[in-house]
């Protein structure tokens, strides 16, 4: 993904570039600050139990628009709610799944636990949700491209009475040059500046579209709060503390774990733990047991254990009320932090305990139907014309939920997944092709679109769903990798929102539902995908403007 010429360009919340020295200093401490308040991974090239690398973390915040951001967070709790009837709604599920299930065997294997248990009643009636709602600003909203609202190209203008350049995409400073002629022209345009600062940002030309629901594992609940503790650091190191303000609060680390010791209130037996399911070798591990050690510390009556799906097939065993027993300990929750990939289920043994669970009386985070409603496939159906009325009643909601949607297409075996086909050969460049896949690097992108499709049946298709690609607006600062240049270099950036919400209940009540903090991941501009894990994104968070 390449940004394009006239891609518009997101004012910095201070004035960049830093002079050498500074930089070099900040980033320095930056990075101590980083690995010392947990914003860390074990590393990939490098992994040892026993060490830790700073993650990777974009200097200063990235400017966001303050109504686009205010709008998704006021919008989770009816995303929330949207899901939790989509994953209640048996029929639903079971025919926009249809054709999927016949050619992708990870989805069919998840789909054959669901059959089962409906085969025999839930006997958890109760479904713990932890979503991540993903999104995109997209700078080419139809409805706001007019002249009128967007600034034009190289015009200047001020945040809090700051220079800014919402420039499009010509990179280059306020006062660039040297000289008195330079000079000048530079106080010209601090003055323009000033004189703009009074008029608020125009932040109407860019509106926000979904990227993805996340039902299972939905990280960074720590690592989200963690990168606004990093900025917030270095703004006030660098002078800015004024500034924070426009940092909005973040409590997605409490938001989250609250939500699960009330669903394990809920399962209402003292002395039973939550279970985290975790990978074989945990990358992602400060984020994880910062899941853990809040849990610990401000409930320290609850135990929590951390177990892969092969010892949960090794250990686990169902009590006489179906309670789910590891060893003599019976678990109230458990919370996927894997289970989403294929390479998560290295046998048949791995699927028997996924099942063995799904069986039990353990309120699950998620619940196999959770998981199935996160599909791209249903996200891809719910964008459908009328679809959202079979789940939500005011028609106010399902007006603002529908324009989150941008272009999702489906590939399925007919006449309309045929349409796509033709489609996406024709203007491959517009879309993003993806799989039923969780957790990064699956998706096939613009011109490499028409290969991919053309080397799968029209069956095999169905496994996959088309969607319209996102134009974000750019933003330029630093990125801090390990490793990486030193002093790092002024690159273009764009920014992905999550932001989470928490909703329990079961099929007919729903009975705590919130919205619970956000996170912020940034990547070059010319990657195709930004995950942070995978090595490609920068922990980041927003700078409202
Ligand atoms: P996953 O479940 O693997 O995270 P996503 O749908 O989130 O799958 O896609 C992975 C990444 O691909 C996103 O984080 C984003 O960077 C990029 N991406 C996905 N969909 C789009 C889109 N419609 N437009 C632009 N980029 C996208
Ligand atoms: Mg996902
Ligand atoms: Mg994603």
């Amino acid at each position: 993904m390449s940004s394009e010429a006239n891609t518009p360009v997101l004012p910095n919340c201070i004035r960049l570039p830093l002079p050498e020295d500074e930089l070099m200093e900040v980033v320095a401490k930056a990075k101590d600050y980083a690995i010392m308040h947990g914003a860390a991974m074990r590393s990939k090239t490098a992994f040892s139990p026993d060490s830790l690398n700073f993650a990777p973390f974009v200097l200063v915040p990235s400017s966001f628009p303050r109504k686009e951001f205010e709008k998704a967070v006021a919008l989770q709790p009816i995303i929330n709610r949207l899901m939790h009837n989509v994953a209640h709604d048996e029929e639903f599920i079971t025919t926009t799944l249809a054709e999927t299930i016949k050619v992708d065997e990870f989805t069919a294997n998840l789909f054959n636990i669901y059959r089962k248990v409906l085969a025999h009643g839930f006997t958890q009636k109760i479904s713990l949700g932890m979503l991540r709602s993903d999104l995109m600003l997209e700078s080419c909203c139809p409805e706001l491209s007019t002249q009128a609202q967007r600034p034009a190209a190289g015009e200047d203008t001020a945040v809090d009475g700051m220079d800014v350049a919402l420039a499009v995409n010509s990179v280059g400073t306020a006062a660039a040059g040297t000289g008195r002629k330079a000079a000048a022209a530079a106080t010209e345009q601090e003055e323009q500046l000033k004189r703009k600062a009074a008029n608020p940002i125009q932040s109407a030309y860019c509106c926000w579209k979904q990227v993805e629901i996340n039902t299972i594992a939905s990280g960074f609940g720590h690592l989200g709060p963690a990168s606004k503790i990093i900025q917030r650091f270095v703004l006030s190191e660098l002078g800015h503390a004024d500034k924070l303000h426009n940092m909005p609060s973040n409590n997605a680390l409490a938001g989250l774990c609250d939500g699960m010791v009330k669903a394990w209130d809920i399962y209402a037996k003292p002395k039973a733990v939550i279970l985290f399911i975790i990978e074989d070798v945990s990358y992602n591990i400060c984020d994880q047991r910062f899941h853990e050690f809040y849990i610990r510390e401000t409930y320290p009556h609850i135990k929590v254990l951390r177990r892969t799906l092969t010892e949960v097939h090794k250990e686990g065993k169902l009590g006489q009320s179906k309670e789910l027993l590891l060893g003599n300990q019976e678990v109230a929750v458990i919370y996927f932090r894997a289970g989403y990939e294929p390479g998560h289920y290295h046998s048949q043994a791995e699927w028997d305990a996924r099942y063995l669970m799904e069986t039990s009386l353990a309120i699950k985070c998620p619940s196999i139907h959770y998981h199935l409603a996160g599909t791209k496939k249903v996200q891809q159906a719910l964008a459908q014309p009328a679809v959202l009325e079979r789940f939500i009643n005011d028609p106010d909601e399902i007006k603002a939920v529908g324009k989150i949607f941008t272009g999702l297409y489906s590939l399925d075996d007919n006449e309309a997944g045929n349409a796509t086909y033709e489609m996406a050969l024709r203007t491959p460049e517009k879309f993003v092709l993806k799989p039923q896949r969780e957790g990064g690097g699956n998706n096939v992108y613009g011109v490499d679109i028409p290969d991919a499709l053309k080397r799968m049946s029209r069956v095999e298709r169905s496994a996959w769903i088309l969607m319209d690609l996102i134009h974000p607006p750019l933003t330029r600062g630093y990125m801090v990798r390990p490793g990486g240049d030193m002093p790092p270099q002024i690159v273009e950036m764009v920014s992905e929102l999550g932001i989470f919400g928490v909703v329990i209940g079961d099929a007919e009540h729903i009975v705590h539902n919130y919205q619970a903090g956000h996170m912020l991941r940034t990547k070059l501009s010319t990657a195709n995908e930004g995950g942070v894990a995978a090595g490609l994104g920068a922990l980041d968070s927003p700078y409202l403007i």
